[in-house]
């Protein structure tokens, strides 16, 4: 049964949480109180991203040095080469490797609005980093495609090459089409590129927000997710209840096709990854809770 085949992977997931840096001190308390309730399931890595929605960039690397000085959490920041130039990511990455980070999440970024054609993309940023050090690299992939790809073939070719400059795993953009996702899983290894294709799963919590997002993103919201949270709008408890089952059922049947790693964009919340990883089997560790 579907229950039995997640206890047997019991001890074989790994997962990583993402956060973004904090605007308030409200959302503050919110991210570190997030931060040591999530701590004691020994995520690969915590990663924290870089300029988008969060407006001011120092704050990444803020929270970045509070989560090394303060938790034995592996802490990944997201760089983004938009904006900066291959000195300024240089002298950055130089900076990270000798204050002791590893684990780098390497992105293009979002263009600012009416910025010309782009020259640099994130396999730039990879072969940079590699250029600096060994670290550890994940890129972003697009199972339903980035918007301002080709086409998918393009955008797969992309993904290609990220890896073949050396990224280490990639990590995709949210979705709730799983068939998508093991579609694009399947032509990633047709494509060659043999590493993990770790979904990003978002727990929901607000569908209204969800659905403004999705649409800049090309990410598809089936008729069953919007059917799910009808009526829900002004009924903040209800959602944290339905958001949690639809984003168990997802992880129920990503790990029993073999998926192993999961990524979760947290939003600075822990209830809700808490408990999917809970169902996962990834529980507190011994060591971590004494
Ligand atoms: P790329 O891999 O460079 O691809 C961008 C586009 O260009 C794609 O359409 C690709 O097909 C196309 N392309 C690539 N190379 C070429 C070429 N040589 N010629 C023509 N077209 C080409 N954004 C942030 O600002 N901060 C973050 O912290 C952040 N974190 C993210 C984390 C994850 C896991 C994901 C999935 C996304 C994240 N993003 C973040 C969003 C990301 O920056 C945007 O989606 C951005 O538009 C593309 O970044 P990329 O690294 O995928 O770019």
């Amino acid at each position: 049964s579907l229950n039995q085949s997640l206890a047997e992977l019991n001890g074989d997931i790994n997962v990583s949480f993402e956060f973004f840096p904090p605007a308030t001190p409200e959302m503050e308390t919110l991210l570190w109180n997030s931060i040591q309730r999530l701590q004691p399931l020994q995520p690969k890595f915590v990663s924290v991203t870089y300029g988008a929605n969060s407006g001011v960039r120092d704050r990444t690397h803020g929270v970045i040095e509070r989560i090394q000085k303060e938790t034995d959490l592996v802490a990944a920041p997201h760089l983004t080469l938009v904006d900066a130039s291959d000195e300024e990511l240089l002298q950055l990455a130089k900076h990270y490797w000798n204050s002791g980070i590893r684990n780098i999440v390497a992105l293009r970024g979002d263009l600012p609005e009416g910025s010309p054609k782009p020259t640099r993309f994130a396999a730039d940023l990879v072969r940079l980093l590699r250029s600096v050090a060994d670290f550890d690299i994940s890129v972003a992939a697009y199972p339903e495609v980035h918007p301002e790809a080709a086409n998918a073939q393009a955008d797969l070719v992309n993904l290609k090459r990220k890896i073949d400059a050396g990224a280490n795993r990639a990590i995709t953009q949210f979705f709730f089409d799983i068939e998508a996702y093991l579609r694009f899983r399947d032509r990633c290894v047709a494509a060659g590129i043999d590493v993990e294709i770790v979904p990003g799963i978002l727990p929901v919590t607000n569908f209204k927000q969800l659905k403004r997002f999705a649409g800049m993103t090309n990410v598809n919201l089936p008729g069953w997710l919007h059917q799910q949270f009808e009526g829900l709008d002004e009924d903040p408890s209800t959602r944290s209840l339905v958001g949690a089952s639809v984003a168990i059922d997802m992880v129920k049947v990503l790990s029993r096709e073999g998926v192993k790693d999961f990524h979760f964009y947290t939003l600075n919340r822990a209830e809700l990854t808490y408990a999917i990883c809970h169902i996962l089997g990834v529980r507190p560790k011994a060591s971590a809770a004494e």
